[in-house]
């Protein structure tokens, strides 16, 4: 954040001009509003201070050196030694780095029965433990330690909740000191989440490092199966002219190759997101019950079913708009132009197959975008459960039936043209089919009246046998415990 942000006020100075840049006009505090302290003079501390002072709370700041930062806080607020912050206040905000933390161990006495509020953030993924607040804690045990604030930038803090995420993330042992923070996170106007011990603060403080952790394994899907139909493609339709005939068509790899590649991953990515439903179905079936539980990557599949979908969507879209910058291209002119000299004549099976083609990828994106707005946070509340699964069960085949329509359209019977087979490899189109076809089946397996009624009592609880099985998780069956427990119901 810019020091000029951090010293310019929320709201501007009022009449009398002695304030100037640091007299706060909104703020309510009175000598009976409750005294905050703040350890630290950083950037978060200037923030929280302002906000704190806004909300008409009393702020007393606690720093090593409180001459040489008074300036930058607002006039409202107090900045003195630690020692005399931390005397006057019964809710103290640890604005200071994790490792610094040892050096306020001198306030030991005067925070004793005082409630800590640990804002403190990780440099990196701490899985193991402990978090910076359970050491705070250990290091003060007289005082109640709250994890929180830390999921905030001093940016929103500054900004208020008007401009930023309004949900404040909070934990700790004591309810009393929590109820404090959690009466305080309200009146600054942010909504606060009770996460429950102070044993969940870990999870708290990894929250800010995570980068887009539910996208990982769809984003790098995209891009593994692009590469891969990118090559596949290039080596087909690009390397075989040049290596047979010494044709130099090499233009085609910036759009024509792209263009070819793109809905090969997005038809693929499509059947990605219902194989691991129409497998979990057979299981439920193979096992006759639904209490057994699944292998751990098939929950994980599961639940990246959105991502899948949304990258195929992203893929379907590129590939539109390439598809409608073809004619741009001076390569697609000269093209014309040849066909015109050599007299090509009007070929009625070739032009239904392109009107036929291009008709039914159309409805496919139209469909794929239906998926992709239901799938915002926003539109799927605003559904009931039926709708929402209508809408991304039925649609999303309807989705997966137009795109497989459009590759076979596409495809026409090239497949048993000799020379489609360049190197002995099969026409992209071929490996592409292959995924959402058998998805397609599987799904239709699965409506079978009969499958579909046994399937549906499954779900309901119903068991072919009256035993169930008991899985024990992957740490219970390292630990050396038996793979399954019978148990009569
Ligand atoms: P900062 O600008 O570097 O401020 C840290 C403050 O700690 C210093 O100004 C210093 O104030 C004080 N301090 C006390 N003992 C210290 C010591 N031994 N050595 C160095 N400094 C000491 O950091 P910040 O950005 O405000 O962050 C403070 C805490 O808030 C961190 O734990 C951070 O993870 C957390 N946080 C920050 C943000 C953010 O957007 N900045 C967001 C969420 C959480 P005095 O010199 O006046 O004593």
């Amino acid at each position: 954040m810019p020091k000029e942000e951090m010293k310019r006020p929320l709201i501007r100075g009022g009449g009398g001009g002695g304030g100037g840049s640091r007299h706060l006009e909104a703020s309510l505090s009175d000598p009976g509003a409750p005294v905050v302290g703040i350890l630290g003079t950083g950037d978060f501390s200037r923030s929280l201070a302002r906000r704190l002072v806004a909300s008409g709370y009393q702020v007393v700041v606690g720093s090593r050196t409180p001459k040489r930062s008074v300036a930058l806080f607002p006039e409202e607020a107090e900045v003195t030694s630690q020692m005399e912050a931390v005397s006057q206040a019964d809710l103290v905000f640890v604005a200071v780095f994790p490792e610094h933390y040892s050096t306020l161990a001198g306030l030991k006495q005067a925070l004793a029965g005082k409630t800590l509020v640990d804002v403190s953030n990780g440099v990196r993924i701490n899985r193991d433990g402990p978090s910076h607040a359970e050491r705070l804690a250990d290091m003060f045990p007289e005082s109640s330690v709250v994890k929180g604030f830390n999921t905030l930038s001093a940016w929103t803090l500054q900004m208020g909740p008007r401009d930023g995420s309004r949900q404040v993330l909070l934990c700790g042992d004591s309810s009393k000191a929590k109820g404090s923070v959690t009466q305080l996170c309200r009146s600054m106007g942010f909504v606060p989440v009770d996460m429950g011990l102070l044993s969940s603060s870990l999870e708290i403080e990894n929250l800010p490092l995570y980068l887009f952790p539910s996208w990982r394994v769809p984003v790098l899907a995209t891009l593994a199966l692009f590469l891969f139909f990118y090559l596949y493609n290039f080596v087909r339709d690009v390397l075989h002219p040049y290596v047979t005939k010494g044709k130099s068509v090499f233009y085609k790899m910036p759009v024509d190759t792209v263009n070819v590649t793109l809905p090969s991953v997005a038809l693929v990515m499509l059947a990605l997101v219902y194989v691991p439903g129409v497998y979990a179905a057979v299981l439920q079936l193979l096992w006759g019950t639904k209490y057994n539980r699944f292998p751990d990557w098939l929950d994980r599949w599961l639940t990246r079913r959105k991502q899948l979908g949304l990258c195929s969507f992203l893929c379907a879209a590129l590939h539109a708009i390439y598809s409608l910058c073809l004619p741009m291209r001076k390569s697609a002119r000269y093209k014309i132009y040849a066909d015109f000299k050599e007299g090509k004549e009007w070929d009625d099976q070739e032009v239904w197959r392109m009107e036929l083609y291009l008709s039914v990828g159309i409805m496919a994106l139209g469909l794929l975008s239906l998926l992709a707005v239901t799938s915002l946070p926003t539109v799927a509340n605003s559904l009931n459960w039926r709708e929402f699964s209508f809408i991304q069960s039925r649609l999303g085949y309807a989705a997966l039936t137009m795109a497989t329509l459009h590759t076979l359209l596409y495809g026409w019977d090239r497949a048993f043209h000799g020379d489609q087979y360049r190197f002995c490899l099969p026409p992209t189109f071929m490996l592409v089919l292959v995924l959402p076809l058998a998805v397609l089946l599987g799904r239709l397996a699965l409506s079978l009246p009969c499958v579909a009624l046994r399937l549906r009592r499954i779900r309901r609880g119903w068991e072919k046998s009256r035993q169930i099985r008991f899985t024990l998780p992957d740490e219970d069956r390292r630990n050396g415990h038996p793979l399954e427990d019978m148990s009569d119901v």
